[in-house]
């Protein structure tokens, strides 16, 4: 009980008090049970959600429709669902209807897996687990409550869940629970690619993301929303994978490790966008596959190199050689030196503040225009590009009379 925060404690108290049925569930029984610090707690209650707001003084109606309201104590949320059923599922995406329940085992009967269909009273220490939660957590094991296949083609996404998991807590799937999925994955292929992603995100910088891709591949999952990545040679496959677990824990790293040598800078950004995440994210991602490969940029010069970084963006350039290092400590370890040397040579660069755009040319658009006695027209455009390609060749030039003095030369030399 030391785990659990003051003010959820007195939610829990002040419910019991008025009589009401009440516990912790889901992710904090199973983090508590494993002895993990769990990161949030849920409770549930007998309750219905009007009487759990008439019993705080100040209480959000978060999803008051789902039974879900947030008590806002002693400065920290709460969130109080009130036990619940679910109606037939229709879509394979949601419950045609939730009912409220006064009995915990109908509200547990419901979740997922049996290690997250457990509860727990702190006040009376009293753990109730009626699908064998305690055992698989013993065995390290991810089971549905009741038939997988039932339970799958309920929601389409549990599957992913199950997936997702085993790679969080280094766990098996029982057999029964995996081999359910491939004949329920017509089911999973309704669910909103919002929560694809949400489970893909958690499995991708897991622990044991690797594991995590060797089960979406082998249950046919990752065929459905991936099948790019699907499509790969098992040698191809396999140096992927143990390149995602070998990079940070960053998404927008461990996804473009994903795909750097599957897909194209296009693909990329088409797959982060069908998945959808944010433009940024998307774009971040297609602009490190785009230039994964640095192993491939190990003998050019400085002035390329600034290239590079012009293209990347200084403060993209940590994910870059965080992209790179994953990849090649896989595929090409013995190149690892060379590209640590590269790295090197890039953050010199990058330390050393170059000229990279425009707007850092000692020559502003209007000095431009002056020197070139024009008015606003394509050609600034021009001498503007001219003046840039020539501080990337050479950064020291970019003081205002060495350009302007470049620039009458150039015009002069273009006759214009
Ligand atoms: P995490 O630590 O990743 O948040 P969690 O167990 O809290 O793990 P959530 O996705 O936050 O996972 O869900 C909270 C609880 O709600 C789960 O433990 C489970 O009991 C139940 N649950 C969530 N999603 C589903 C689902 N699709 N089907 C059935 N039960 C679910
Ligand atoms: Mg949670």
């Amino acid at each position: 009980n030391a785990d659990i925060p003051r003010p959820v404690l007195d939610v829990i108290a002040r419910l019991r008090e008025l009589g009401h049925a009440v516990y912790l569930v889901g992710g904090c029984v199973r983090d508590m049970v494993r002895k993990v610090h769990p990161k949030d707690f849920d409770v549930a209650t007998s309750a219905l959600p009007e009487e759990v707001q008439r019993a705080f003084r100040k209480v959000i109606p978060t999803g008051i429709q789902h039974g879900t309201v947030t008590v806002v104590q002693g400065g920290t949320h709460v969130e109080v669902t009130t036990f619940r059923s679910e109606g037939d599922y229709l879509d394979g995406r949601r419950p045609s209807s939730v009912a409220f329940e006064r009995d915990i085992v109908k509200d547990l009967s419901r979740r997922d897996f049996t290690i997250n269909a457990m509860a727990y009273n702190p006040l009376d220490r009293d753990l109730v687990d009626p699908f064998g939660g305690q055992t698989d957590l013993q065995a390290h094991l991810i089971r549905c409550v009741g038939s997988a296949q039932e339970r799958f083609s309920e929601d389409g996404l549990r599957p992913l869940r199950a997936v997702r998991f085993a790679a969080v807590l280094g766990f098996s799937l029982d057999p029964a629970t995996r081999d359910a999925i491939p004949a329920t994955l017509g089911v999973f292929r309704k669910v909103a690619l919002e929560r694809v992603r949400e489970e893909l995100v958690k499995l991708l910088l897991s622990p044991r993301a690797e594991g995590g891709l060797v089960l979406l591949a082998d249950t046919g999952l990752l065929d459905v929303f991936l099948p790019e990545v699907a499509r790969a040679s098992a040698e191809a496959a396999r140096l992927t994978r143990a390149a995602v677990q070998a990079a940070p824990l960053e998404i927008e790293v461990r996804l473009a490790v994903l795909l750097a040598d599957l897909v194209d800078r296009t693909q990329a950004r088409d797959i982060g966008l069908r998945l959808k995440f944010p433009n940024k994210v998307a774009d971040l991602v297609a602009l490190l596959v785009e230039h994964a490969k640095l192993e491939e940029r190990v003998g050019e010069a400085d002035p390329a190199l600034r290239r590079l970084l012009a293209r990347v963006g200084l403060a993209q350039l940590p994910q870059l050689l965080a992209v790179a290092r994953a990849r090649v400590s896989v595929r090409a370890p013995e190149r690892l030196p060379e590209v640590e040397a590269l790295a090197a040579r890039l953050e010199a660069l990058a330390a050393a503040k170059p000229p990279l755009s425009a707007k850092e040319l000692a020559l502003t658009g209007g000095d431009i225009m002056a020197t070139l006695g024009v008015g606003p027209s394509p050609i600034v455009g021009e001498a503007t590009r001219f003046l840039l390609d020539s501080v990337l060749d050479d950064p020291a030039l970019n003081t205002a009379d060495t350009l302007r003095a470049r620039l009458k030369e150039w015009h002069a030399r273009s006759g214009r």
